[in-house]
């Protein structure tokens, strides 16, 4: 991968950065996210944020060979605090990690969030904790993906800021309202695995000495509500 040739799962993050807006990449490794979307004439410009030394000078070298110091700037930060109110970034991008660290970023620094007016987050696990922060913070889900590459399933969500009183369902959170009203191969095949590793601890607990009868509970409606998804999204 390069900022040429983006891989599928960030080409998804790619599709739903509006034209000329300004971008926070947060985690950005190479910059070959922000780079490609200046180099398509996509982004005015913005800042490319990473809390790691070494990806960092990695993402500050590919922006000057490609020549877009004056527009992108890399920035040395922990999460949302690579943003400065000079930057005037109105959409972050957030991809390539798990849900909760995602979620943690985003909560944070929550104020850096002022002038944002979309977030793409791309949660490698862990999406559910993501579609809650977005309820409770004035976000309303306006498209999601997913997709399978080189053997991992990987969602993409993306939010708008809302006035609205945004309010999901236990299902809605778990499974993405968006990906329950159209579930693809990669949902099914996604839940076909989460449902097979439910089964597996299951399994385990009910064979322990002493059996924690309440997990066992809670992981058995786990597995109900995975498999009734399931039968609807078969049908
Ligand atoms: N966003 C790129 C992508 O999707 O291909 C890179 C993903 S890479 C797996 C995750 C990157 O996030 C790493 O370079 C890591 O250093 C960075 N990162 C992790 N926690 C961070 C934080 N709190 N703030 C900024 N960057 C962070």
């Amino acid at each position: 991968m390069d900022a040429d040739h983006l891989s599928r799962r960030l080409a998804t993050v790619a599709r739903y950065i509006p034209q000329g807006s300004r971008l926070a990449d947060i985690g950005t490794d190479h910059a070959y996210l922000p780079v490609n979307l200046l180099k398509r004439g996509i982004i005015a410009g913005g800042v490319a944020g990473e809390v790691v030394r070494g990806p960092f000078e990695n993402a500050q070298h590919e922006i000057q060979r490609e020549g877009f110091s004056d527009r992108l700037t890399a920035r040395l930060a922990n999460g949302l605090q690579a943003i400065e109110p000079g930057d005037h970034v109105d959409t972050v991008a957030i991809a390539g990690m798990g849900g909760t660290l995602i979620t943690n970023i985003l909560t944070q620094d929550f104020d850096r969030l002022a002038g944002v007016t979309r977030l793409v987050l791309q949660p490698n696990v862990s999406a559910n904790q993501i579609r809650q922060f977005l309820m409770t913070h004035g976000f309303k889900l306006v498209a999601e993906e997913i997709l399978a590459e080189d053997g991992h399933i990987y969602e993409v969500l993306v939010a708008d800021r809302t006035t609205e009183t945004v309010s999901y369902t236990a299902d809605e959170l778990r499974f993405g309202p968006f990906l329950l009203a159209a579930p693809n191969d990669a949902f099914i095949a996604k839940w076909q695995h989460e449902a097979q590793r439910t089964r597996e601890v299951l399994q385990q607990m009910q064979g322990a000495k002493q059996v924690p009868t309440a997990k066992v509970a809670a992981l058995t409606a786990e597995l109900h509500q995975i498999e009734e998804v399931l039968a609807h999204a078969r049908a």
